[in-house]
């Protein structure tokens, strides 16, 4: 029987949300396999130095079975000891795909794991289908303007990413509880007597946003704005609404335009606003998967294809930088509420 593995994401000793999210991944591939007459099953490993609590915890959640993996010392995660304790573990449960998150975590420890197994590393996946006897992965590329469909070389085992946000997660107390069990592995470190890499510290995210959270409307920038002046129309425009907020994607902030607090998306704030406004952004899946649980979508884009327009209620094709300040200086004349 082959196994369909679920790395847990513990951070602090306890496993977190998206674990779930891998979960229903997990259960999706199962059933694709079993359509394909390949028996499988699925379990969860939840790496810890003190496992049994989680673990039982998410075997109840999930109803699928979990291995604690007990690695005495580990403190916090560190990708020398994961290598190592998961290799030994998986290498003895004959897995036919290994799943991780995509996150800081996922992608230090995923390829490398790949490599010890022998086994296709695909990350950042998006979604998984069947294409004849085959199951094909989709993640983004070229700067999310295109989804590239990989097919792995049949019959050796997979190792994936999965974009949080993306897959949603399963849903909690099925009818029983998986089974637990514990097993202990040592890491032992290398030849010069101590392991290569030693945990210090963790910096904390600067802030959370409880501004964007609360907000009843988000008026979020790209990089459609071209520059760093040009978003004082968006705090502008976000003025013409009762409870509005200002929101941002990714590259914004990583530029220094505005700060990490105002991020949407799978590395920023996940929001559910009654009203987004998303001015020159092109819609990347990272991006989407903050906000695509907002109620109406309003889109305001110079490409008449930008991946957006399809997940919004209402596309604009404009030039952002002209339609801001005509809508703007409606408002102002009173000719238009908002
Ligand atoms: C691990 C990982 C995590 C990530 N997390 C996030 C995240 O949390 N949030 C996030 O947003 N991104 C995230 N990203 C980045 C993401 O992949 C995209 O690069 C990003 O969302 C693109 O931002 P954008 O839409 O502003 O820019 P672009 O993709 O460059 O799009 C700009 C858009 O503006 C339009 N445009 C240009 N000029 C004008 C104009 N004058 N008027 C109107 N429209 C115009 C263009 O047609 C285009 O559609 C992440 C990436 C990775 C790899």
């Amino acid at each position: 029987m082959k196994q369909i593995l679920v790395i847990a994401e513990v951070f602090n000793g306890r496993v977190k949300p998206v674990t779930r999210e891998l979960a229903a991944a997990a259960l999706d591939i199962k059933i694709k396999q079993n359509l394909q007459q390949i028996s499988s099953d699925i379990h969860i490993i939840v790496p810890s130095d003190d496992p049994a609590a989680e673990a039982k915890k998410i075997a109840e959640q999930t109803g699928m079975d979990v291995t604690g993996l007990k690695i005495p010392g580990l403190k916090a995660y560190a990708s020398e000891v994961y290598l190592y304790c998961l290799d030994r573990v998986i290498r003895t449960m004959n897995p036919s795909h290994v799943l991780a998150a995509h996150t800081s975590q996922g992608r230090d420890f995923a390829p490398g794991l790949a490599l010890g197994l022998n086994a296709a590393s695909i990350s950042g996946v998006n979604c998984i289908q069947s294409h004849g006897d085959d199951l094909v992965y989709s993640r983004s590329v070229f700067d999310n303007t295109q989804n590239m469909v990989i097919r792995p070389t049949p019959d050796k085992p997979v190792v994936l990413t999965l974009l949080p946000g993306v897959f949603k997660p399963a849903p909690e107390k099925p009818e029983k509880s998986g089974r637990v069990d514990i097993q202990e592995i040592v890491f032992t470190p290398g030849s010069r007597g101590k392991g290569r890499i030693r945990h210090r510290r963790i910096l904390k995210k600067p802030c959370e946003n409880q501004a964007l959270k609360g907000a009843k409307t988000i008026v979020a920038a790209g990089r459609g704005m071209k520059k760093k002046e040009n978003l004082e129309f968006i705090f502008k425009f976000a003025e013409c609404f009762s409870s509005s907020a200002v929101g941002a994607s990714r590259p914004l902030v990583d530029m220094g335009w505005i700060g990490y607090e105002h991020q949407v998306g799978v590395t920023g704030a996940v929001v559910a606003p009654e009203l987004y406004i998303a001015c020159g952004i092109s819609g990347s899946s990272q991006h989407l998967a903050g906000m695509k649980d907002a109620k109406l979508v309003v889109s305001i884009n110079k490409n008449p294809a930008a991946p957006l327009f399809s997940h919004s209620d209402l596309c604009i094709t404009e030039d952002i930088l002209e339609f801001i300040p005509a809508f703007l200086k409606k408002t102002e004349a009173g000719e238009s509420s908002a």
